[in-house]
C-alpha cells in the first residue's frame, strides 16, 4: 500500500528526545534525555529534540521553554531545529487521510464506560457501523497486531495480546491527534533510526510497530531504559509530582544519572563542567551496562 510519508535512507544514526511539556524535567526524564543523547553521540549520530505538545489541556505554561533551557544548562545540545508537534497537524492529517482512503480507519462512538463494561479492551464494536468521523474517535483497523519485539536493553519484549489486538484510537473524539499517530508520523518523517526512552512506553511500542507496518515503514531500533521509582514504589512522573531537576547544579544530577545507567563515572569528574562529564560519558558509553530494571529508589 502506498503512503506519501517518506523515510530518508538510514545510513546515519538519528536519535531523539521527545518530552511532553506537561511539566518540567525530573530525574526520570533526565535519564531518558541523557541515555538517548549518549547513545546517539557514541554512535556518531544526530540527537534531535521534539516537543510533544499535542495535548493542550495537559500542558503547563512555560514548560516547553524551561525544558529546552534545562537541556542547555546540562550541556545536552541538540542537532537540527526543535520540532513542535503542535505545528505538525498537516502531517498527521495527511497520514489520517491516507489511512482512511485505504479503508484502514473507522469512527467509534464507544464510551470509556462501555469498553470497561465489556471487559476493558475495545472489542471492535463499531467497525462495521460506518459512523461519521465528526464528533467521534477514529480507530485504526489493526491488521498486524504486533505483540513482541526485540529491545536493545530489555531483550525480547512480549506485550499484552489483548492490548496488541485492539483497534486503537489514532484521533480522539475531541479532535486531538492521539500520541501513537503523532509519534510514529514524526519519527518516520524525521528519519529516526533509534528510540531510547523510558520503560513506561514498552507496551505502547507494540502499537507503534503495528503503525510502522501499516504505513510500510522501516521501524527504528528500540532501547527502553528502566524507570526510577520513588521510595514508596511509585514511578517517578509528572503525575505524581516528581521534583524538577535543579538547573543550577547539573553536575551532581548528571553523575547520579550516569551511575543509574550502569556507567561508572570516576570521582575526578565531580569537579568537571557538564560538557566535560558528557564528553567522558560519550567516550565510555556502554549500552550493554544499562540495567534492565532499576534497583535504586529515590530517598524520601
Ligand atoms: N512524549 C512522551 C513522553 O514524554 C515520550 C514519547 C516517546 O519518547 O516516544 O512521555
Ligand atoms: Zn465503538
Amino acid at each position: 500500500m502506498a503512503f506519501s510519508l517518506t523515510q530518508r535512507p538510514s545510513n546515519q544514526y538519528r536519535g531523539r528526545f521527545a518530552p511532553s511539556p506537561s511539566g518540567l524535567l525530573h530525574f526520570g526524564s533526565l535519564l531518558t534525555a541523557l541515555a538517548s543523547y549518549l547513545d546517539a553521540k557514541a554512535n556518531d549520530g544526530l540527537w534531535l529534540v521534539r516537543i510533544e505538545d499535542i495535548d493542550p489541556p495537559r500542558e503547563q505554561a512555560g514548560a516547553a521553554d524551561e525544558i529546552l533551557r534545562t537541556l542547555e544548562d546540562y550541556g545536552l545540545h541538540w542537532d537540527e531545529t526543535v520540532r513542535y508537534q503542535s505545528q505538525q497537524s498537516a502531517l498527521y492529517e495527511q497520514v489520517l487521510t491516507e489511512l482512511e482512503q485505504h479503508a484502514l480507519t473507522y469512527a467509534c462512538a464507544c464510551t470509556r464506560a462501555q469498553i470497561k463494561a465489556s471487559g476493558g479492551t475495545y472489542n471492535g464494536h463499531c467497525q462495521h457501523l460506518a459512523l461519521p468521523y465528526q464528533n467521534h474517535a477514529t480507530r485504526l483497523r489493526n491488521q498486524f497486531q504486533t505483540n513482541h519485539y526485540q529491545d536493545l536493553i530489555q531483550g525480547a519484549v512480549q506485550c499484552d495480546t489483548n492490548l496488541a489486538r485492539e483497534d486503537f484510537i489514532i484521533k480522539r473524539k475531541d479532535g486531538l491527534y492521539a500520541y501513537q499517530l503523532a509519534v510514529v508520523s514524526d519519527d518516520i518523517d524525521q528519519g529516526i533510526t533509534h528510540i531510547v526512552r523510558g520503560c513506561d512506553l514498552l507496551e505502547p511500542t507494540a502499537r507503534q510497530l503495528t503503525l510502522y507496518q501499516t504505513l510500510n515503514a522501516q521501524p527504528p531500533q528500540y532501547a527502553h531504559v528502566p524507570l526510577i521509582t520513588t521510595h514508596d514504589g511509585f514511578k517517578l512522573s509528572k503525575q505524581n509530582k516528581a521534583p524538577a531537576i535543579d538547573r543550577k547544579s547539573p553536575q551532581a544530577s548528571i553523575i547520579k544519572a550516569l551511575e543509574f545507567l550502569g556507567q561508572q563515572p570516576p570521582n575526578t569528574l565531580s569537579e568537571a563542567t557538564p560538557e566535560e562529564i558528557l564528553n567522558w560519558a560519550i567516550e565510555h558509553w556502554c549500552l550493554a551496562n544499562v540495567p534492565k530494571q532499576s534497583s535504586i529508589a529515590l530517598p524520601p
